[in-house]
């Protein structure tokens, strides 16, 4: 029994490939049958002059499984047991075996499923082609001659070995494919298990992604306030000067972690696009600040040609937009080191939707045709070897080719290498306001340089927050508004705090041990202690849609952390009324 098991796990396990399982396993029932069937006609001596050949072919079939298990010749192995039964045995058995009148052609169907089964290519449509051909040839040939073939003595004889073929045909036929479909389902719930694998990892991936890069916002909050501090109030220039390094990396580590979080929320199908009515005026003078800080580190010409006769306002996400055409912009400086970067915006008007396309050229390295196609894969840089003093992941363009996917737009490339990029793409929008770019002057579009002259000294702020260090920052950063801030470090404390005392605006933390900041406020809200405050959201996680969650939930707004001086004091402008 023992010695079954170990031969049935050697040559018919579902670990094995299938072919070569399906080819043992008809091998094995080949033999058996032939066995059986040689001591049959042995014992009844129905036809002696079928024993030898039969015997032949048994040890033929043991040699053939030889050589598919041990030497790796499984098709040749295949073609031929098929061939030598085919072209051979079945023949010769079947002129001297009684021709149509016995079993044989039975077993001349059994030839054709076995090669059909087991090999593979070319050889397999000549085989069959040549079996089915010889099969009836010898029919014609039995009906024509018959004066040349054997005969059984008597019907009984001619029934009894029908019978017998149509046994032993129709269980291998039915165990070959009863058990091809066996492996079948195996290799397909196996299969099916590698993707649920698959897909959990990916998941797990892009949880860990999200995660990792939220815990790294936090105290990439505390280093970019720390250093502004520094910047603020150190009088001694080696220290600026330090500080402002500083600041630099931590801004570019920050685009990264940005990065890392848009590329796993992507994968997880968790990236939203926002739609909102936007000015493109905007989006563009935007786009162009960026790309002049790039222009005046890098010394390369960058010219701005605007289809001034596009509308102005849309309804799409220009958020996203201005994403792309910053990750465009800032490799086309990436990747030129001299020349020159041309940014155009044009845009074809169909009623109420602009085709606007938006394309930057550069006379930078270029891209080999071979390496097109690796271009959006996500961490995958070209000519690492070249590139490896330009700052990057990898993961720029494979975000910009999903947003705009997500847009219904697509990433497209024209590259000459070592001559320079084109890349560009075209996206509807609603028109909004049919006013012209040209209808307006052209830099009505000032910023409004940052002034710290807010103070507000009758104002009272709570800050709650569990991290010690976020509270010093925030207190730090609003040093000289004259602002009152008390702080709390955990929801049950703030809870208790806002119980004795009112408060212009309470700033919450997201994500606290013990109460958590949406639990804390629903507390609040519930126990009517914090009345019509205005209540902000503090959060590492700068999932689009966020605002509107915590919106609906109650909080008046939500500021994201590393918290933006400008922006916390707009808030605080808003809220206590005094823009
Ligand atoms: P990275 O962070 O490496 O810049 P991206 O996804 O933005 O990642 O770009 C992927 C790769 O495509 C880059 O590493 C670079 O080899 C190539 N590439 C992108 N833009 C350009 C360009 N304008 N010219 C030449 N090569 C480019």
């Amino acid at each position: 029994m023992n010695k079954i098991k170990e031969f049935t796990k050697r040559y018919i396990s579902a670990d094995l490939p299938m072919r070569l399982c399906v080819f043992n396993m008809m091998t094995v029932v080949g033999v058996i049958a032939g066995v059986v069937s040689l001591i049959t006609t042995y014992m009844m001596k129905i036809n002696n002059g079928q024993v030898i050949p039969m015997a032949v072919a048994m040890l033929a079939l043991i040699f053939f499984m030889y050589l598919a298990n041990y030497k790796g010749r499984l098709n040749l192995a295949a073609a031929l047991i098929c061939s030598s039964m085919g072209f051979v045995l079945f023949p010769e058995m079947f002129i001297k075996g009684g021709g149509i009148y016995s079993g044989m052609p039975v077993w001349f169907m059994l030839v054709i499923v076995f090669s059909a089964i087991l090999i593979e290519g070319k050889l397999k449509y000549i085989i069959i082609l040549v079996l089915i051909i010889e099969d009836c040839s010898l029919i014609i040939f039995a009906y024509l001659h018959p004066e040349r073939l054997n005969y059984f003595n008597g019907d009984d004889m001619v029934f009894m070995d029908v019978a017998q073929s149509i046994f032993f045909v129709g269980v291998c036929i039915a165990s070959i494919i009863s058990f091809q479909l066996y492996m079948y389902d195996i290799a397909y719930k196996r299969a099916e298990e590698a993707v649920k694998e698959a897909e959990a990892a990916n998941m797990a991936k892009s949880d860990f992604l999200a995660s990792m890069s939220h815990e790294i916002r936090t105290p990439m909050g505390v280093i970019i306030g720390m250093n502004e501090m520094i910047q603020r109030e150190s009088n001694q220039e080696n220290i600026v000067d330090y500080s402002e390094d500083v600041s630099r990396a931590a801004k570019l580590l920050l685009s990264i972690i940005n990065d890392i979080l848009d590329f796993s929320k992507i994968e997880s199908g968790k990236m939203n696009i926002v739609e909102s009515d936007y000015d493109i005026k905007l989006l563009i003078s935007d786009v162009l600040d960026m790309a002049k800080i790039k222009q005046e580190q890098t010394g390369i010409d960058f010219e701005v040609k605007i289809d001034e006769s596009i509308p102005r306002k849309y309804y799409g996400d220009d958020l996203r937009i201005k994403q792309c055409l910053i990750n465009i912009i800032s490799n086309a400086f990436k990747y030129t080191e001299k020349g020159k970067i041309v940014f155009e915006v044009s845009g074809v008007s169909t009623g109420e939707q602009e085709s606007l396309t938006f394309s930057v050229t550069d006379t930078g390295i270029g891209i080999k045709p071979e390496d097109k196609e690796k271009l959006f894969e996500s961490f995958v840089r070209l000519d690492e070897v070249h590139n490896r003093g330009i700052q990057g992941t990898g993961l720029g363009l494979n975000i910009t080719a999903s947003l705009l996917c997500l847009m219904n737009s697509e990433l497209k490339v024209e590259s000459e290498f070592g001559k320079g990029s084109r890349f560009y793409f075209t996206i509807n929008q609603q028109i909004i306001d049919h006013t012209k770019l040209c209808d307006e002057e052209t830099d009505n579009h000032v910023k409004e340089e940052y002034v710290s002259e807010f103070t507000a000294p009758d104002a009272q702020v709570l800050v709650v927050d569990d991290s010690k260090i976020n509270l010093k920052v925030f207190k730090t950063l609003l040093k000289r508004t004259q602002i009152t801030i008390d702080t709390a470090q955990s929801g049950e404390e703030a809870i208790e705090i806002l119980r004795n005392k009112q408060y212009d605006i309470v700033f919450m933390d997201h994500m606290m041990p013990g109460l958590d900041g949406e639990e804390t406020f629903k507390k609040l809200v519930e126990e009517s202690i914090i009345g019509d405050t205005p209540t902000i959201m503090l959060t590492a996680n700068a999932i689009l849609g966020m605002r509107e969650h915590f919106i609906e939930i109650g909080f008046t707004d939500y500021l994201t952390k590393p918290i933006e001086y400008i922006k916390l004091e707009e808030m605080l402008r808003k809220y206590l009324h005094m823009m």
